[in-house]
Formats: structure tokens, sequence, C-alpha cells
């Protein structure tokens, strides 16, 4: 059984050349728990991001094949991420709270715990809290071929982040 899947993972080494590490692919293969460690958590760099923004630690798609990767990020209210576009899209689960994503030149939308939303590949757009709520996200979006998986661009002003509700 061990021969059979050392066997596996050779071939499928050869096919990603991703170099995976051996040792990780030798025994049985079961899975990977990462527990919660607040201690990762990072603030959202002000290049990138408006108000309070807390990230946590990033995770990739297991056995280093790199398909995918995600985040869990967390907006205060007001809080929102600068203008940007994803090379090969981008899905956000809503975890808790509300908030309000934006494709450039479209309605506010308005998204809470459970939504799901997918931003195509190359689509400027914006999330992040709502005006009195704050929203918690998980985000995951595969890199292209240079590794990048966000090209950020200029911050959202309030105007923009208000909309509609810009008289409060
Ligand atoms: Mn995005």
């Amino acid at each position: 059984m061990k021969k059979a899947i050392l066997a596996t993972s050779l071939v499928l080494a050869s096919l990603t050349q991703t170099g995976f590490a051996e040792e990780s692919r030798t025994g049985e293969l079961k899975l990977e728990l990462y527990k919660y460690d607040k201690s990762k958590e990072v603030s959202g760099p002000e290049d990138y991001f408006t108000g309070n923004v807390t990230v946590g630690e990033v995770f990739t798609s297991g056995d280093n094949l790199n398909d995918y990767r995600h985040a869990t990020v967390t907006f205060q209210p007001g809080a929102r991420t600068a203008w940007h576009t994803h090379p090969h899209g981008q899905t956000l689960i809503i975890t808790s709270g509300e908030g309000r994503v934006q494709v450039k030149d479209e309605e506010i939308q308005t998204v809470k715990k459970g939504d799901v939303v997918w931003f195509p590949a190359n689509t400027r757009h914006w999330h992040g809290a709502g005006i009195n709520t704050s929203m918690t996200h998980i985000a995951i979006q595969a890199p292209n071929e240079e590794g990048n998986v966000v090209n950020w661009m200029e911050h959202v002003t309030d105007k923009d982040y208000l909309g509609n509700d810009s008289s409060k």
C-alpha cells in the first residue's frame, strides 16, 4: 500500500513539477487540520485597506499544488478593501455580520452571513463592512502563472463606499 502511494506521489510530482515534500506523501494520506491561531492575525495594510481590517493566516490548497489560496478577513464598521481585481477571479463566503460589495459601475450589494459572492477574473471591485456593522468573509482565489492573486488599485473613497447612503 505504501509503495502504491509513493508511486502515485511521484507521478503527481512529475505532473505538477511543484517538488512537494516526499515525506508528506509516503505515509497514509489523511487530513491536515489547521487550528485557528489568533496570534497569526495581522492588520490589513493601509495601502490596500481603509479602516480597521484583520487578516487571518493565509492558507494554500493542500499538497503544495497551490491551485487556490484563502484568507479569513474581518472588517470593522466602515472598513473596506481598496479597488482591486483578481487575475483568476475570487469567491467570498460571508461567515458573520453584514457588509457590502461593489463591482465598478454597478450597484452596491448588501451581503450577510451565508452569502457567497463570485467576482469574475479581472473585474474591478471592492468588499467591506457595513456602515454600522462588521463583516467577516473567507476569500478564495487562484494564483496566476506568476503566483499573483490580486492587483491592487486606489482606495475606495467615502463617497464611493457610502453610495446612495452618502446623506447619512
Ligand atoms: Mn476581491
